[in-house]
């Protein structure tokens, strides 16, 4: 039979790109703390969020289109969706989706209301107008669809809710199937509702059954546009437009989520992280884009670039509380698009710290800054809020994200009296664990605090009397590749400096001296090394050096660190500032004394290759 169809073939647009709008939800809640707002809107294209890293800037996106807290359901429709669907008329598939937190307003795009009806009603009724209007020419229109859920990887059909895990497939025209998938036509927008409504509810039914399943499944109304012309045998071609409302971007493991939801959370994530990586390589135009690492990518494969046309609407939230969800969606919205704006003068660290917020006036601060940090007084440290003190260093989101709950917790804490109640609906051992971590953290911001008012100083002093002799060490530097051999100049060997010697472990303890080169020793069962203590410390010192300004790329050279370690190691950095010395390693979350002297063992001949040699 598909021998006597004339397939019309349009020629392939590799990679197309993935437009990429961003629709910003009007705010909720109180608009004070956590609901205060720290994203705006700057024209029909550009938005700005404030820099967490550095509260004396925004940062500026630019997409495709962004439509603001005003912007209606119609606005976003005509703007980024209605331009579309005219290629499904010429054969050529299209996707829309929408990605982001939950609570952001996917299904509010996608779905609506009856009030305010989205994207995936105006568009059904659109197109089914469309085909009928184009009934005069010589191409003949039908439509029909299919809604599937894609849960923890595994694919079911909606219409018909006891089909589950079906499988995706290609045909030999590069087309993806999903066999066994109900498809019904619709011949008017009554038919698609008849069949959409329950099938919805199918999905709400689950979502309480099983912890609000909806917004960890990603939810796809596929349309199929099929066309014939002429007479048997038909001139055929199909489009398919795909409609995603796409499971919640939030990062489930940050919540302490476990059992099921770990789970869940894990299976989203995949999902998503692989289709970050498509748009990027499709917005790039890298030669491989990774459609098949997931099912979700796997089923877009013909609809997400290619002669594809793919429109993504990232949803946003403004208040604080979703603030590093949207700056997740952002960076995933934005990809090569981002800008680092910087409106605000950017001003060294010192010359900033001379203009401290509590000794500022409030009206000579950017507004962004006052959009989410409240202005402090100059109080002690420990009564200052835990997120004045972001801006000190540049922290990794986990532990900025980790001083903002502890702020909020221990504001709840004072509000009730330093023993109070809230703490008490915590669980004991729970509190505990969030009380000595609370504690943990102002010694760690005190130690900060101090290294500041200690640069404070120096430069202060510089300004007066010119750059000091010798500068104190920066705070955060930037890491620079420091060769281990130029660590250290090496000196001129003696005969006795060569002497390494190494002990082999007798039981109980106890050791017997053997030299490097002793051949007889040739399989010992334990060994360790005894170095000269003067190399010894030499060693330590080039290792130190290396932890100290070494990037993550450079840290993975040694042995013992991964890439895992090595970023932990440089996120430690940040924090505290310089290792003082090796054996400072073990105060790295997650690495024991033990593992932290096994690191030195193993390095240490390494670090004095040079000198050994
Ligand atoms: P998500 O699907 O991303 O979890 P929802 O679409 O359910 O989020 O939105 C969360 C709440 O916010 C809903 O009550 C929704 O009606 C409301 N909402 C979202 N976006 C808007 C908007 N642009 N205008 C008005 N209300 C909105
Ligand atoms: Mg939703």
């Amino acid at each position: 039979m598909a021998t006597s169809q004339r397939l019309r073939r349009v020629p392939v647009k590799e990679h197309a790109r993935v437009q990429v709008c961003v629709r910003l939800r009007p705010g909720v809640g109180t608009g004070q703390g956590q609901d205060a707002p720290c994203v705006r809107g700057v024209d029909s294209h550009s938005l700005e969020i404030l820099n967490w890293r550095n509260e004396m800037e925004t940062m500026k996106y630019r997409f495709d289109a962004f439509y603001g807290e005003k912007a209606t359901q119609k606005d976003i429709y005509v703007g980024s969706v209605q331009p579309v669907l005219r290629h499904l008329l010429e054969g050529q598939n299209a996707s829309i989706l929408a990605y982001g937190p939950t609570g952001a307003g996917k299904t509010h795009t996608m779905l609506g209301n009856p009030d305010q009806p989205g994207v995936i009603p105006r568009a059904l009724r659109d197109l089914l107008q469309m085909t009928r209007n184009s009934s005069g020419d010589e191409w003949k229109y039908s439509v029909s669809m299919s809604y599937l859920e894609i849960y923890q990887e595994k694919v079911l059909d909606l219409l018909e809710p006891s089909l589950h895990d079906l499988p995706i497939r290609e045909d030999r025209n590069h087309h993806i199937l999903v066999p066994g998938l109900t498809q019904k036509e619709i011949t008017s927008f009554s038919d698609f509702e008849s069949l959409f409504l329950p099938a919805s509810a199918n999905r709400t039914v689950a979502s309480t059954k099983l912890n609000q399943r909806s917004s960890r499944s990603h939810a796809v109304l596929l349309v199929w546009v099929s066309q014939t012309q002429g007479w048997p045998p038909y001139a055929r071609r199909a489009a398919k437009l795909c409609l995603i409302d796409l499971a919640g971007s939030e990062d489930n493991r940050r919540t302490g989520n476990k059992g099921l939801r770990l789970k869940e959370s894990g299976a989203i994530n995949t999902s998503l992280f692989v289709l970050s990586k498509v748009v990027d390589a499709l917005n790039q135009g890298l030669p491989r884009v990774p459609y098949r690492d997931s099912k979700l990518t796997r089923l877009l494969q013909d609809s997400l670039g290619g002669t594809a046309h793919s429109v993504i609407v990232a949803n946003i939230a403004p208040e604080k509380r979703y603030y590093f969800d949207t700056l997740t969606s952002l960076n995933f919205a934005a990809k090569s698009k981002q800008v680092v704006n910087k409106p605000f003068t950017q001003e060294t660290l010192p010359d900033m710290a001379a203009k401290r917020p509590h000794e500022d006036s409030r009206d000579a601060e950017p507004e962004a800054k006052r959009l989410c940090f409240e202005e402090e007084n100059q109080t002690p440290l420990e009564d200052k809020p835990l997120s004045s003190l972001i801006a000190l260093e540049n922290l990794e989101p986990a532990v900025a994200q980790q001083l903002l709950r502890l702020e909020a917790l221990e504001k709840e804490n004072k509000r009730a009296g330093s023993h109070g109640p809230p703490l008490l609906n915590t669980p004991r051992k729970e509190r505990q664990g969030l009380l000595k971590q609370l504690g943990e953290t102002r010694e760690k911001l005190k130690v900060l605090e101090e290294r500041q008012r200690e640069m404070e100083a120096k430069a202060a002093w510089n300004k007066e009397h010119g750059p000091a002799p010798q500068l104190p060490p920066k705070l955060r530097k930037k890491a620079v590749v420091l060769p281990l051999q130029k660590v250290q100049t090496p000196k001129k060997k003696t005969q006795e400096e060569d002497t390494v010697t190494i002990i082999q472990q007798k039981r109980r303890g106890r050791k017997r001296k053997t030299s490097i080169l002793d051949s007889e020793n040739k399989a010992p069962t334990k060994w360790e090394m005894a170095l000269r203590p003067d190399l010894l410390a030499r060693g330590k010192e080039n290792i130190l050096a290396l932890l100290n300004t070494g990037s993550e790329k450079d840290l993975t050279a040694l042995h013992q660190i991964g890439k895992k370690k090595a970023r932990l190691i440089v996120a430690w950095r940040d924090l505290h500032g310089l290792f003082e010395k090796v054996e400072d390693l073990e105060k790295i979350e997650g690495v024991s004394a033990t593992q932290a002297a096994s690191f030195v063992k193993a390095n240490i001949l390494n670090s004095l290759g040079n000198l050994l040699n």
